[in-house]
């Protein structure tokens, strides 16, 4: 069985069914891009995953476990966003350390993961600003250190890097894909632009209408006439 297992997953909002019956996996270590246009239900599968919207029926197992029963913050799943979704009150520190409060980790820990992550995404000096005194693809790499500090066992990005410019955005791409190989994460990205899709990815699903439509190495696809 694949480290995450995805089975007959179904999802209608009200009347509106957004996908029926999806079956999805993902290894290991591996970075897979959900590739489609707006509107096919990319967003509504990982919000699934992540427990941030119920399903109707259907399984999502990771490492053996079935996760649909368990409430967002014990799917040990971190999520970055689009819109980054920082809390604009509170200082860069204490956004990435709020998941380890939750946890109630002691504060010398919690100190200490904070500034690793930070580190590792090249925001340590800028632990005391607000999200207002940041650039979009600074407050992105905050969102992601605050997904990363948990340790989470699988890393969920909902078209990070859709709401900055191209010079940025090629940047954060190549720091997602580094952090993530470092630390041997399993990550299913999302976007609707091939062309990052085809960059990063090990393996590329393709969406559309509520349907995997398609599922191929990276390589293949590229290829391919
Ligand atoms: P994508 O991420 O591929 O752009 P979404 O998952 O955001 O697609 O949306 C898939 C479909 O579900 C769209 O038609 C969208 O309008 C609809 N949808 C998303 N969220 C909701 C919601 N909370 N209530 C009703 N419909 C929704
Ligand atoms: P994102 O791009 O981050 O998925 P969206 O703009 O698609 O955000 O949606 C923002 C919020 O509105 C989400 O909570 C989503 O579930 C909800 N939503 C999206 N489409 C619809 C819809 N057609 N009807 C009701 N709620 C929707």
């Amino acid at each position: 069985m694949s480290y995450l297992q995805v089975t007959q997953l179904n999802k209608s909002y009200g009347p509106t069914q957004i996908f029926n019956n999806i079956d999805f996996s993902a290894e290991e270590g591996e970075f897979v891009t959900l590739l489609g246009p707006s509107g096919c239900g990319k967003s509504t599968l990982l919000r699934c995953l992540a427990g941030l919207t119920s399903v109707d029926s259907g399984k999502i197992v990771i490492q053996g476990q079935d996760i649909v029963p368990l409430p967002p913050q014990q799917r040990g799943i971190g999520m970055v966003f689009q819109s980054y979704a920082l809390f604009p009150n509170m200082t860069v520190e204490a956004n990435v350390a709020f998941g380890l409060k939750m946890q109630r980790i002691p504060a010398c820990d919690l100190h200490r993961r904070v500034g690793d992550v930070l580190e590792l995404v090249e925001m340590n000096d800028y632990a005391k600003r607000y999200p207002h005194q940041l650039s979009g693809g600074q407050c992105q790499r905050v969102a992601l250190a605050r997904s990363l500090v948990t340790q989470p066992r699988l890393l969920l990005l909902d078209e990070p890097l859709s709401a900055l410019d191209a010079r940025i955005r090629r940047h954060l791409r190549e720091q997602i894909r580094r952090i993530q190989r470092e630390m041997n994460l399993t990550a299913i990205f999302v976007t609707h632009d091939q062309e990052e899709a085809l960059t990063m990815s090990d393996r590329i699903v393709l969406m559309n209408k509520g349907q995997i439509v398609q599922n191929a190495d990276a390589e293949t696809l590229y290829t391919e006439p």
